[in-house]
């Protein structure tokens, strides 16, 4: 499975869109990893995983071809996961040669916003409401289940983490999320997965309700290796950071390698 990381940062970016702090400054000065835009992945070049902000640089930057994806899994309608409005954006007058019409999958509310946008009787879109612990699958050989995230402050709506099963790996696109509900941790303990993308959007600070920090990241990588739940050659990744946190990927990795964790920088490739 090929995982190719289009932003690891949290909302505002890093360098945040209005930011002055040093860390900001900092990010500017090194560049490099050390920019980091709102967070989207894909996989295997035909899943995407949320829609956000920087969608259009991302295309310009690694030289996608936007409309090869097929399947788009919306996680939440936080701003920088969700910027429905470029959906649109698929269909003539402004995209031509695309006939592959897109799989759009999320909750309702992300669904209610994506139909705001688009245009609902083009065939190139077609929408799938999806519930939380109920697998889909896609073709023969792919299942994404989504699972509930502790993520929206306000609870006020249903933030989802997703499980991608295809050609028999596994992948846990955690986040955004806080340390996961029980009903979340109940079903992963029944899993074997590869790969674990986390968030890590709090950093060095304290906090692990609505985003994890490091401490966070570290104790359920214990947890999922002391279960049995990562396979052997298994990865964990950590991903969706803040400036607040103020450390730099060196110093990312410089924390997270001892333990074997990964942490992510945009444009970064990886292979299950
Ligand atoms: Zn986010
Ligand atoms: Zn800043
Ligand atoms: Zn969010």
């Amino acid at each position: 499975m090929k995982i190719h990381f289009l932003g690891t940062a949290a909302a505002e970016g890093w360098p945040g869109v209005f930011c002055r702090c040093e860390h900001c400054a900092k990010a500017r000065r090194l560049g490099g990893k050390n920019i980091r835009t709102r967070s989207s992945a894909i996989i295997d070049d035909w899943i995407k995983i949320d829609f956000p902000p920087d969608t259009y640089y991302h295309v310009l930057r690694d030289n996608l071809d936007l409309a090869a994806i097929e399947h788009l899994f919306i996680t939440h309608t936080h701003s920088d996961h969700l910027m429905a409005d470029d959906l649109e954006k698929r269909t003539p007058v402004c995209a031509h040669g695309v006939e592959q019409p897109l799989h759009i999958y999320g909750h309702d509310l992300a669904l209610h916003s994506i139909a705001n946008a688009i245009n609902m009787r083009s065939k190139l879109y077609e929408l799938h409401l999806v519930h939380p612990f109920q697998t889909v699958r896609i073709d023969a050989d792919t299942r994404v289940t989504p699972l509930l995230a502790d993520h929206d402050k306000r609870k006020l709506q249903t933030c989802l983490l997703y499980f991608i099963e295809r050609n028999g790996k596994s992948l846990l696109y955690g986040h955004d999320s806080g340390w996961f509900p029980q009903v979340t941790w109940s079903w992963l303990e029944r899993q074997t997965f590869d790969g674990a993308v986390l968030d890590c959007t709090n950093g060095p600070l304290p906090g692990r309700s609505n985003h994890l920090n490091i401490e966070a990241v570290l104790e359920i990588q214990e947890i999922f290796r002391k279960k049995g739940m990562l396979r052997d050659s298994g990865k964990v990744i950590a991903t969706h950071f803040s400036h607040n946190g103020g450390l730099l990927h060196d110093d990312l990795e410089q924390v997270f390698s001892p333990h074997g964790i990964i942490v992510a920088y945009d444009g970064m490739v990886l292979h299950l």
